[in-house]
């Protein structure tokens, strides 16, 4: 079994590492946040004293950051994944950034021989938690291959999409389709409210038509009872939004929808919930119609 570096314990790479811990893999791991590290250490995992000592002892070594910059600094900066991976390791960033950023970092750390691949996930805690994650890949089919198995550990279903940075490029279609959908989830509850409706009625009468959905199963009851506890923070899908924006502007390809849920969740965000799930775009609307 392939030795494993693990970098970014956060909400979702907490659960990934504790689960390549549970199918027997060898994890060092590392996080700038001490506190984060403990609880991974605990479960069996070898503690980490840089980004650089993690990928010293990993044959792959798997990055799971916020954004485009913060992979950027823990691969290319000081003490990073390149000053310690031996040529021939495989670079895995599961993070959701920039698919430029991608194609970037990877030709950087080909210079060394460390091949790498974009592979974003969707799902959530919950499916981080149970190795459920819907994985998408991009990168030479031979380093996937490679780690494939050790994906499918944390996934449901691990898809090959393309060349580098085509994860992400597909991870960003998935946020588009997310952001839009919550948006008019929110929109529908908020009218069918103000129209005199039980909106837990309306959400039991459709979900099993045509508006049905993974999104309107996960968020409407959430969202109703206001739980806003995230999950997935406003503050990422503004961050994943941002992407989509950027690269359908260098592709010259209209997005008026994206535009518009960016808008109302950066007004969200200037009234101080960009730590709010992103079900918590409801509010938006409960605001506006005085719910
Ligand atoms: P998070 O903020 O909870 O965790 C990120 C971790 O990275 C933090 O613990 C932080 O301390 C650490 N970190 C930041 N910079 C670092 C560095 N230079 N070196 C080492 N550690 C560093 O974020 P998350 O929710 O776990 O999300 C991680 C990625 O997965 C994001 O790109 C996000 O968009 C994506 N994602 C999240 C969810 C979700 O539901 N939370 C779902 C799918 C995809």
């Amino acid at each position: 079994m392939k030795k494993i570096g693990f970098i970014g314990l956060g909400v979702m790479g907490k659960p990934m590492a504790k689960n390549l811990l549970k199918a027997g893999y060898a994890l060092k791991v590392y996080d700038i946040v001490p506190e984060f590290v403990s609880d991974v250490v605990a479960a069996g995992a070898q503690q980490g004293s840089s980004s650089k000592d993690v990928a010293a002892f990993g044959e792959v070594i798997i990055t799971m950051l916020p954004n485009s910059p913060h992979v950027k600094e823990a691969v290319l900066g000081p003490d990073g994944v390149l000053d310690g991976a031996k040529p021939g390791a495989i670079l895995v960033d599961m993070s959701s950034i920039a698919p430029l950023a991608s194609q970037e970092i990877s030709a950087k750390v080909a210079e060394k021989g460390v091949i790498m691949l974009d592979a974003p996930v969707s799902g959530g805690e919950p499916k981080a938690i149970d190795g459920t994650l819907a994985i998408m890949v991009g990168g030479p089919e031979e380093a996937f291959e490679q780690v494939k198995d050790i994906l499918a550990v944390m996934g449901a279903s691990v898809t090959r999409v393309g060349e580098i940075g085509s994860g992400n490029v597909t991870k960003l279609a998935n946020q588009v389709i997310v952001a839009l959908n919550i948006a008019a989830m929110s929109e529908a509850m908020v009218l069918a409210t103000k129209a005199g409706v039980d909106p837990e009625k309306v959400f039991e009468a459709i979900r099993g038509g045509l508006a049905g959905s993974t999104v309107l199963n996960a968020k409407v009851p959430l969202a109703l009872k206001g739980n806003f506890k995230p999950g997935f923070r406003i503050e990422l899908h503004i961050k994943d939004l941002q992407n989509a924006l950027d690269t359908a502007h260098e592709l010259g390809v209209p997005v008026p929808l994206s535009s518009v849920v960016m808008e109302i969740m950066q007004a969200l965000k200037v009234d101080g919930k960009a730590k709010d799930d992103h079900g918590g775009i409801i509010q938006f609307y409960e605001k506006l119609a005085h719910i």
